[in-house]
């Protein structure tokens, strides 16, 4: 079953559209990956998808419901987390705190308890450094942290975007065994990488956008062995 449906969306920047008529799915319980070069509207998606732009044209579908027109804050508490790209952790507050500000939305007591366990589980780094100012730590730990924040959210979809940027090989590496586990646990996740070799590998599905087009559609595997894929994006 789809969890999330984008139905012929459009995104314009005034005059500038930076996405023609995407149709995309997620379903429950799937990686899927998309991927494509600077500057091809992956960032623009992501946004769209948690509300922090409005669509020109199409519409969003999350968990049965349109939710094409439902405020950023509210699709949180639906179910919809985003770890942007950059991080946007906040630099000032400690570990703990900016995991916190990922369940402003909550009020179960114990199933926050439950979240932050499996937080620290995943993310044994930030368990040990609680009380660390966010913005001291190293860009991979500050990239956990992202991820453990919008984990706080309990979400049903998690939307990471370039969550590799900027990393060092060690890092990225555990970044990925991570998602994976994430998704093993049952959340279902919508990747967007330029790290294009890596996010085919982790994807059941993926999906290539090229100037705000949807160009190709496949399995991880099947895209990972096209010759105009690996071309273009595997340095084939
Ligand atoms: P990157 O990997 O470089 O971040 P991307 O695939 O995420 O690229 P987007 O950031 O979504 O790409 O940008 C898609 C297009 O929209 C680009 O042409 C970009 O210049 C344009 N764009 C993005 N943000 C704005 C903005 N605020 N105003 C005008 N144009 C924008």
């Amino acid at each position: 079953m789809a969890l999330l449906e984008l139905n012929d969306v459009s995104v314009h920047y005034g005059r500038i559209q930076a996405i023609h008529d995407m149709t995309i799915h997620v379903d429950q319980g799937e990686i899927v990956s998309l991927i494509g070069a600077n500057g091809a509207g992956k960032t623009t998606t992501m946004r769209a998808i948690a509300g922090l732009l409005g669509l020109s044209h199409g519409s969003i579908m999350f968990d049965g419901e349109d939710i094409s027109s439902t405020k950023a804050h509210l699709r949180v508490v639906r179910g919809v987390s985003l770890t942007p790209e950059g991080r946007g952790i906040f630099p000032s507050m400690t570990v703990m705190e900016n995991l916190d500000m990922g369940a402003f939305a909550r009020k179960d007591k114990s199933g926050m308890a439950e979240d932050f366990e499996r937080v620290f589980d995943l993310f044994p780094r930030l368990k040990e450094r609680q009380k660390q100012h966010g913005g001291t730590m190293s860009g991979g730990e500050q990239q956990m942290l992202a991820i453990g924040r919008a984990l706080m959210g309990h979400p049903k979809l998690l939307l990471l975007d370039e969550p590799s940027m900027g990393l060092a090989p060690q890092f990225i590496r555990q970044i990925f065994r991570i998602i994976k586990e994430v998704n093993d646990q049952g959340t279902t996740v919508l990747l967007v990488e330029q790290n294009a070799n890596q996010a085919l590998k982790l994807a059941n599905r993926a999906y290539v956008l090229e100037t705000g087009h949807i160009t190709r559609e496949g399995s991880g595997t099947e895209l990972a062995s096209d010759d105009a894929v690996r071309a273009a994006y595997l340095g084939a």
